[in-house]
């Protein structure tokens, strides 16, 4: 497994792929690595003759008073991962690299962002397509994956690659959770003891809104009280959002229908987590 730090090499590694004629697959991250990250590792593994991984902490995804500085960093961790799950090549840059002085284009999406994470965290998905657009035609990779973890994310790039005609396969990968339900994040270190017991409410309030649904509810509004309610039980945990919306488009609705998102965030203290589950309903 190589470790590589510039556009430049980069490129010619994969040039040299391409001509050989393999498929190439791409899982981007900020590193700090879990399971999850290696779940999209090892079907990217499983499905393409290469692999690569990017680490790297987007600055432009963060907005002004977000975690950009303390966001966990451990890259020796993180190679012993990667080539654990057997990955080819780790794409490590400099934020200089991929940012250089006058850097002045911005890739954004409409209607996919703007409700959820994108309502509360203006900046956001527009840093993350910029940088994907970035890493795409930098990797011109066949495939790349992404976890439903971030579900609004997922919807988003996929809007944004077909939009813009990208030639690259978007493949999204089930939520890896821990034992006890919390959805694995770089972000759960954070957590003191006390908050990691309480970041329990996320997932155990999204069980309950799931077992509404599955008993009939199709009142959108009634399920968000539910799972609203149960979160306000855990006294650390403070609600940003809890929504739900069409799968595709990312929109409110009012009625239960088709691919549904159930998407929730919520402060434990002061780390912003999130979590979510997508239902569908035929009748
Ligand atoms: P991040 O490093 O947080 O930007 O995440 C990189 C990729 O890993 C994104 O596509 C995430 O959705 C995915 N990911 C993060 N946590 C999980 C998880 N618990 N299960 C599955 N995928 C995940």
């Amino acid at each position: 497994m190589e470790l590589v730090r510039t556009i430049n090499e980069v490129r010619k590694i994969v040039k040299e792929w391409k001509s050989k004629g393999y498929k190439v697959g791409y899982v981007p991250t900020m590193g700090y690595l879990h399971e999850g990250h290696k779940s999209l590792i090892l079907k990217s593994v499983s499905e393409n003759d290469k692999t690569i991984v990017s680490i790297f902490v987007n600055p432009i995804q963060f907005g002004p008073t977000e975690d950009l500085e303390s966001y966990p960093r451990d890259i020796e961790r993180d190679k012993k991962l990667v080539s654990d799950a057997g990955a080819d090549l780790i794409f490590y840059p400099e934020v200089s690299e991929m940012y250089p002085s006058h850097f002045t284009t911005l890739v954004n999406t409409k209607e996919v962002s703007e409700n959820l994470c994108g309502a509360k965290r203006p900046v956001h998905f527009g840093g993350v397509c910029t940088v994907l657009s970035k890493f795409f035609n930098i990797i011109t990779p066949d495939r790349a994956y992404f976890g439903q973890k971030d579900a609004q994310q997922l919807a988003v790039v996929k809007r944004f690659v077909r939009d813009l005609n990208f030639d690259i396969e978007i493949i999204g990968c089930p939520i890896i959770r821990e034992d006890d339900g919390l959805a694995k994040s770089s972000r759960n270190t954070y957590l003191n003891p006390e908050e990691r017991k309480a970041a329990l409410i996320l997932s155990k309030s999204l069980a309950k809104g799931k077992d509404l649904i599955l008993a009939g509810e199709r009142d959108a509004n009634k399920v968000i009280k539910c799972i609203t309610d149960s979160l306000n039980t855990e006294k650390l945990a403070k609600v940003d959002y809890v929504s739900v919306v069409d799968n595709e488009n990312i929109q409110y609705i009012d009625t239960i229908k088709g691919e549904v998102l159930v998407a929730i965030a919520v402060y434990i203290g002061k780390t912003r987590l999130i979590d979510n589950f997508i239902i569908k309903v035929e009748d």
